[in-house]
């Protein structure tokens, strides 16, 4: 299936970390987007300005700040061919308390979005999941059980299954991307590449969880919002994971960042935490297949950039 010349897209979570890409890469496209966000306190509100600075400049482009939880939806899913919903609580750790805010964020608001998208003649409706659905054990292909372990990965699953239930019944054309850690610039401030460059620019010591051999198939943000954009001409119904090529121990991670910064970090160890998962590796032969997608960044490439970025960074 070929994609129209211009969609019109919406993107929620815009002022996020993969939204805010995802808007600029549809608009360099070509299509016009409108992003949506609320600007949940998760992180500091001035870094997802900065985010959302160059989509903002497109003329392309309309923001609207809006809170998918309780703001009128029908009129930003009117005109509308695909949604891009990425807005979401993220992360594993702050689920354990605040179950309300991830309640709310990953199942009320995107119930409401699919409601709103009865009315409107979509082409399709692209939600980011996470490997997190999958649970401790999350290397594999879209066939493995999902038995979560974290309420996040509980409300992410919960909101697939919201999309699964409106698909049978009201025949929106739902697809499901299941992400694996992203990174790059832009990378949110809890995420754990974040914190290791933080602490080489500041020379404090970081921990690492468990024994540090914690594999990971990590996603270069541009490769991940690339597998978003064809996910518009997926099969509706389509479940696909996201995930890099590379499979990495945190040990490695820290190699390469010493490698690319020149300097060393101070390493303090801590017992594994609810919920981490100890290997996620995408087995991604079916997106391949059937979108041809493949990751085409390094981890040192997609390193290199993350640092260069977040060297120039000042945190408020
Ligand atoms: P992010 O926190 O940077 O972006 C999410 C954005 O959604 C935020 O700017 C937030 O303000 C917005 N938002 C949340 N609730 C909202 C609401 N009710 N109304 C309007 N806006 C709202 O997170 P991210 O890392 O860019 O993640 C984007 C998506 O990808 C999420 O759905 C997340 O679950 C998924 N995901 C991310 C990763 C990763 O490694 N970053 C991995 C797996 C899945």
């Amino acid at each position: 299936m070929s994609e129209p010349a211009t969609m019109r897209c919406l993107v929620t979570g815009a002022a996020g970390f993969i939204g805010s890409h995802l808007c600029e890469h549809l608009l360099a496209l070509g299509h016009d987007v409108k992003g949506v966000d609320t600007f949940i306190p998760y992180y500091p509100r001035p870094m997802k300005e900065r985010n959302l600075a160059t989509a903002l400049e497109h003329p392309s482009f309309r923001f609207h700040e809006c809170d998918l939880r309780r703001d009128p939806l029908d009129p930003l899913v009117e005109s509308t061919d695909v949604i891009f919903h990425l807005a979401a609580m993220p992360g594993l750790t702050k689920s354990w308390s605040d179950l309300d805010g991830y309640w709310t964020c990953n199942v009320l608001a995107t119930q409401r979005l699919l409601e709103a998208s009865r009315g409107a003649k979509l082409r399709r409706f692209v939600l980011g999941s996470t490997s997190s659905v999958y649970g401790g054990f999350a290397s594999g292909d879209e066939n493995l059980p999902t038995k979560p372990i974290s309420p996040y990965g509980i409300t992410k699953l919960a909101g697939e299954q919201m999309a699964r239930a409106y698909a049978v019944a009201f025949g929106i054309p739902a697809v499901t991307l299941r992400f694996f850690s992203v990174y790059g610039p832009r990378q949110r401030p809890d995420m754990g590449y974040f914190k290791f460059i933080e602490a080489l620019k500041t020379g404090q010591p970081i921990t690492v969880f468990g024994d540090g051999k914690q594999i990971r198939g990590n996603t270069y943000v541009d490769d991940c919002v690339a597998a978003t954009i064809r996910a518009s001409r997926a099969e509706p119904g389509a479940i696909f994971n996201v995930g890099g090529g590379e499979a990495v121990s945190v040990w490695d991670v820290l190699a390469k960042l010493e490698s690319i910064s020149g300097r060393k970090f101070k390493v303090h160890q801590e017992p594994a935490r609810a919920g981490d998962q100890q290997q996620t590796l995408a087995d991604t032969t079916r997106i391949r297949r059937e979108l041809g997608w493949e990751p085409t960044t390094s981890l040192h490439e997609g390193l290199t950039r993350q640092w260069h970025w977040q060297s120039s960074l000042i945190l408020n």
